[in-house]
């Protein structure tokens, strides 16, 4: 188990297809795909194999109870065509930890960490090479009992799909703070990608949209006084100098982006202050001019400048994107890392030599 990989290479390529110019994000997928399957309390022999639908039983446990967790991760080709991979360790160590929650077994490092490395490198020629672009990479999880009643599945399968992407958010982004509905509440699931948070977020975010916002600001469960996350993002914002985010709870995600930007941050000599962010204290700051920067932060846009906060029916700009020194340095550097362009004093870059 773990080291050998069986390898079976697809015959042919769709790559010829795809069109580079609109490839849009995690809607294309590579030639092959890995997995593995847990079965009798064991991880059996992981393979790579050509991109296949799923056959499920229709009492597939995931389908009706949710046993199912995810990642996301971005690759690079640095100027040598080596593929750099993003903080891949703290993935796996996430993923492990919404395993726990949902009752699933957790994965050897070998099987995420070498699934991932094969798969890139057959793959490697779907990595796309425009500016902005990069190899979405997906690992995911979930239970395959094929029976009705609720208990923690017995088999699982856990598989790696990868997506040459596009940039993700292009635009500025309008937020509104959610008072009424909730992602997540003490207790429950926050801190694992599980796939009922992102269930529970999908008709409050639409009728933000609908309302003519890009995302909401998510709010805390008790008493919508404190400010959690932004949509599927870590909320950061700056105030007279000052990098200010929510601290770590069971119903926060703890984002990679989110700590490699308080590291980066710290580096920088800004100070950083992890702790319970008020609604009223960045509505205080909008309304007296301090609030200098605000972002989501997430793999997928790495920064996600917010240009317009609406709190209970009163909507307030923030200062032009082009202003904004902390997040616009932040996001360069961080992307500059991950492509290779900047130096990695925190060894954050896993290269895969090809
Ligand atoms: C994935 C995710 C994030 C961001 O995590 P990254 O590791 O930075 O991509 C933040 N919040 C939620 C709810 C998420 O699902």
């Amino acid at each position: 188990m773990g080291s050998s990989i069986i390898i079976e290479k697809s015959d042919k390529t769709s790559i010829s297809a795809v069109d580079y110019k609109n490839l849009g994000f995690g809607k294309v997928f590579t030639d092959h795909l890995f997995e593995v399957d847990y079965v009798n309390g064991q991880w059996q022999t992981p393979k790579i194999v050509p991109f296949h639908n799923l056959s499920l039983h229709p009492a597939t446990s995931f389908i009706h109870y949710g046993q199912t967790i995810f990642e996301g991760l971005k690759a690079f080709k640095d100027i040598n065509g080596d593929i750099l991979v993003f903080r891949p360790k703290t993935n796996w160590a996430r993923m492990n930890k919404s395993a726990e929650r949902v009752c699933m077994p957790t994965i050897p490092e070998e099987i995420f960490i070498q699934g991932l490395e094969a798969l890139l490198k057959i793959d490697e020629a779907w990595f796309p090479k425009e500016a902005g672009t990069s190899m979405y990479i997906r690992p995911f999880m979930f239970s395959m009992d094929a029976e009705i009643r609720v208990r923690p599945s017995d088999t699982y399968k856990f598989m790696i799909i990868i997506s040459p992407s596009g940039a993700y958010y292009s635009e500025p982004v309008k937020v509104t703070v959610e008072k009424h509905y909730v992602r997540a509440s003490n207790g429950g699931l926050g801190f694992a990608k599980t796939a009922a948070n992102y269930a529970a977020s999908l008709l409050p975010a639409k009728k933000a949209v609908e309302n003519g916002y890009h995302q909401l600001i998510w709010t805390d469960s008790k008493e919508h006084k404190y400010i959690e996350e932004a949509g599927t993002m870590n909320f950061m914002f700056v105030i007279n100098g000052k990098l200010i985010t929510p601290q770590l709870s069971d119903s926060i995600l703890d984002g990679v982006t989110r700590d490699s930007i308080i590291q980066l941050a710290k580096d920088m000599g800004v100070s950083v202050e992890e702790r319970k962010v008020s609604v009223e204290e960045v509505v205080d700051a909008l309304k007296n001019g301090t609030l200098q920067d605000a972002f989501g932060a997430g793999t997928a846009a790495t920064v996600s400048h917010i240009i317009q906060i609406a709190n209970e029916g009163v909507d307030y700009h923030l200062p032009p994107v082009a202003q904004r020194d902390f997040s616009n340095k932040v996001a360069d550097l961080l992307n500059n890392i991950k492509l290779g362009l900047a130096p990695d004093p925190h060894n954050w870059i896993h290269k895969i030599k090809l």
